[in-house]
């Protein structure tokens, strides 16, 4: 068995796992709320189907461990299933324990490069380097059937969908920049707008520098979260103290407001992962109380944004406008979407999504693991956003941001995913500088 995390947070404090999972009273308040019950209408894909088979895993009686595994692994962790429960039940974490205790030992390719992100940064991103100007030589059209025969379908149709690689990471450019000593705000660099979309953090930069003046790149590594959802929470718990060791060497800094400088993240899974360090650390461990003070810094873009003194857009907004849910945001943080905010940045051109808090159904890798049932869940979300008319799509994290590009790019070209500090950016102030 692999190592579990053995608390979980509920309604009722914290408890372990076991007491967590048995608190399900079946009810069935969870099922319409969960996206891969509502498209396959099979309990055991339900919450309330979930938390009985954790609870049976934990009581060693579960006699078909194929159904458990599959049950286990098309879990969204979407956490639509905590929000409907009235005891906040947290299946997603609770999915993630019988995971990690299914599995004992991750795969090779899911260890190699949660060791890398953890231990190995540097060469990660040398690896990164050359795979960007691999890909751009056209070749990689060759390393999807190799990945296909190696067995990794999962990571060669990664490939297939990712998107051009950018020229350059985020954090060539941020490091370029001379470090504040008392910054009115911290960035913390999530893995998505580092490696794959550095407009977006160049957006963050520059919407937050206009709003609270400059600010300072905490040179950070990767959040933990890949390395907690496969599984090594030994990994992400090393990421944990380091990031917590960074932020308070750079101290409080100098927020307008007399608190501790925030620190800003843009995509959604990282700050709700970021805002649960405390729980990787048992109550009675002297990293506890350093995750806690951490933990309440971090501000994730999509509420620091509406807070920000920023000018009026000066134009009229290009095409109609609407914004899908990061789960993380909305179950993970709490998160309300930024309704008032996009509007006064886009006047009539924005509206309401309908069923905005409906997973896309990306969720990581989600997607190429489990294709079939991940194109079910984004057809329906497409729909949506069809019906609406919007011809841009907003959001805040990286995996919503891929899985809606390649659903409207095959159901609904006429419209584009943009992350929702691009879209403020360039509506106060015209494209990101640096891009
Ligand atoms: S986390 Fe999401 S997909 Fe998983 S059981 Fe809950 S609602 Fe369903
Ligand atoms: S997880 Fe919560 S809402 Fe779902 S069946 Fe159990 S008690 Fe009811």
């Amino acid at each position: 068995m692999g190592e579990i995390l053995g608390r979980q947070t509920t309604a009722l404090g914290e408890q372990i796992s076991y007491d967590a999972a048995s608190q399900c009273s079946r009810c069935g308040y969870c099922l319409q709320a969960c996206p891969t019950y509502v498209a396959t209408g099979r309990e055991s894909f339900s919450g309330r189907g979930r938390n009985q088979i954790v609870r049976m895993l934990m009581e060693g009686r579960i006699s078909r461990p194929r159904e458990a595994e599959d049950a286990l692994s098309t879990c969204l962790l979407c956490g639509a299933c905590t929000l409907a429960c009235y005891a906040r039940i947290p299946t997603a974490d609770l999915v993630l324990e019988g995971r990690r205790a299914i599995q004992g030992h991750p795969s090779f390719p899911a260890v190699f490069l949660t060791r890398l992100l953890a231990h190995r940064p540097r060469i990660f991103r040398r690896l990164l380097k050359w795979a960007y100007a691999l890909k751009r030589t056209g070749l990689p059209r060759l390393l999807g059937p190799l990945l296909d025969f190696a067995g990794l379908q999962a990571l060669a149709e990664a490939e297939r969908a990712a998107p051009r690689p950018p020229r350059f990471f985020l954090r060539e450019k941020l490091e370029a920049a001379p470090p504040m000593a008392r910054p009115p705000w911290f960035y913390f660099a999530a893995c998505g707008p580092d490696y794959l979309y550095p407009e977006v953090g160049l957006s963050t930069f520059a919407l937050l520098e206009r709003g609270l003046g400059r600010g300072r790149f905490l040179q950070n590594g990767c959040c933990g979260l890949f390395s907690y959802n496969y599984g090594r929470l030994e990994d992400a718990r090393a990421l944990a103290e380091r990031h917590i060791e960074s932020l308070e060497k750079a101290g409080n800094g100098a927020h307008p407001s007399g608190e501790p400088a925030p620190l800003a993240a843009d995509c959604s899974s990282c700050a709700a992962f970021l805002k649960s360090y405390p729980r990787l650390f048992p109550p009675n461990s002297p990293w506890r109380g350093r995750a806690e003070r951490f933990s309440s810094r971090v501000r994730d873009i999509v509420e620091l944004l509406p807070d920000l003194e920023l000018p009026t857009a000066q134009t009229p907004a290009p095409a109609k406008a609407t914004y899908h849910e990061s789960c993380r945001a909305r179950n993970g943080e709490g998160l309300a979407p930024p309704s008032p905010f996009l509007k006064r940045i886009s006047g009539d051109a924005f509206q309401e999504l309908p069923e905005s808090e409906v997973c896309c159904g990306g969720a990581g890798l989600f997607a190429f693991r489990h294709p079939e049932l991940s194109d079910q869940i984004l057809r329906r979300k497409i729909g949506k956003i069809a019906e609406s008319g919007a011809k841009i799509v907003l959001t805040s994290s990286t995996s919503c941001l891929l899985q809606l590009a390649r659903g409207l790019a095959k159901y609904y070209p006429q419209a584009r995913a943009v992350h929702i500090s691009v879209y403020a950016s360039e509506r106060i102030h015209g494209p990101p500088t640096g891009s």
